[in-house]
């Protein structure tokens, strides 16, 4: 791709979204009756039947992650997040058991590529549940703020994916990012919490 194309796809990419932003934020102000409230253009399980898209993985991931919920250790600098969700299949039912392998750059936009700091994976628990402890990733050159993430059902395939965060100005410019893959993002307390519902395109288990 020449740098002419991805120029081209970018500017298209951001028309895309320049239009279709106020149509969402009018329609969810109307439905909900509340300024506050942002709209989120990532789709529910069943709103189209979207299931959560692919992304790069990028040069970072490592195997063998701990198994841990939480990212936080010793005095880790950073905004603390939780991030939890469900995990769906193509029917909208959760899947237990799911596999989840979250890495991430420091506050500082650095990854830990030595060792195992701001990686670990953990399963979804019998509701089909996940909750992850950490800190707001910093941003790097070429990259808007986002998590990496593998996502595994049991004896299915892998979705390697990227989860984003809204408002940040970096959206735009980054050709990676798609609001299907947005947290929803509130502030609580000191720190925030994000929520996103993975959908897998994949059948959950019978019974
Ligand atoms: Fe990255």
């Amino acid at each position: 791709m020449t740098a002419e194309h991805e120029r081209s796809r970018t500017r298209r990419e951001f028309l895309a979204l320049s239009v279709a932003a106020p149509a969402l934020a009018i329609g969810t102000v109307r439905a909900l009756g509340a300024q506050t409230l942002r709209p989120t253009p990532t789709p529910a399980c069943g709103d189209g039947g979207h299931a959560t898209p692919p992304q790069t993985e990028g040069p970072y991931f490592k195997p063998r992650s701990p198994a841990r919920v939480s990212l936080v250790e010793g005095d880790v600098p950073g905004a603390r997040i939780v991030v939890e969700g469900t995990v769906l299949g193509a029917d909208c039912r959760p899947i237990p058991r799911v596999l989840l392998d979250f890495w991430q750059a420091d506050a500082g936009g650095r990854y830990d590529n030595a060792g195992f700091r701001l990686r670990g994976h953990q399963f979804t628990d019998e509701a089909g549940r996940y909750r992850l402890e950490t800190v707001v990733p910093g941003v790097y050159p070429g990259r808007t703020r986002h998590f990496h993430v593998k996502v595994q059902a049991p004896h299915q395939a892998v979705l390697t994916t990227q989860l984003y965060f809204p408002d940040e100005p970096g959206n735009r410019r980054d050709s990676l990012f798609t609001p299907a893959l947005l947290l929803a993002i509130r502030d609580e307390g000191a720190g925030k919490r994000g929520r996103f519902d993975f959908v897998l395109d994949v059948q959950t288990p019978a019974g």
